[in-house]
């Protein structure tokens, strides 16, 4: 049994965003020389998420954030933690930390039009990713 961490850092650009990170977690997946197994991408912040959607039309990630911000909208009457930005918690808690990706053959299990988002709510800020790999 293999086992790797890695963690890397993000540098987010706006308010409510979602970067394709798929390529980083490639990388780790293949300095890990794990052939068999699953990775985990975690974020250890409680205003950001991990997703898995589609990559291939950007269309897709901007609609999200459009139906993610009408539904949970940033100023609501009602709303008590004092730093401003509880819609950001909600959405953090919605989407979630993390992901479980299978490995097959040593390359990540993902349909043809999958990709793994780090989801940014309360942005710009410098954000850190946790990348776990097991398996053999
Ligand atoms: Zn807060």
């Amino acid at each position: 049994m293999n086992f790797t961490e890695e963690t890397f850092e993000i540098r987010t650009h706006r308010r409510n965003e979602m970067i394709d990170i798929t390529s980083h977690v490639a990388d780790a997946l293949s300095q890990s020389k794990v052939a068999s197994g699953t990775v985990t991408v975690f974020c250890p912040h409680t205003t950001a998420a991990i997703t898995i959607n589609e990559n291939a039309d950007p269309d897709v990630p901007h609609d999200i954030l459009l139906t993610l911000e009408q539904l949970v909208p940033q100023h609501r009457l009602g709303y008590r933690h004092n730093e401003g930005n509880s819609d950001a918690h909600v959405k953090s808690s919605l989407v979630g930390a993390s992901e479980t990706i299978l490995i097959r053959e040593g390359r990540l299990v993902l349909g043809t039009w999958q990709g793994i988002f780090f989801c940014e709510f309360d942005g710009p800020r410098s954000r850190k990713v946790h990348v776990q790999i097991m398996g053999t």
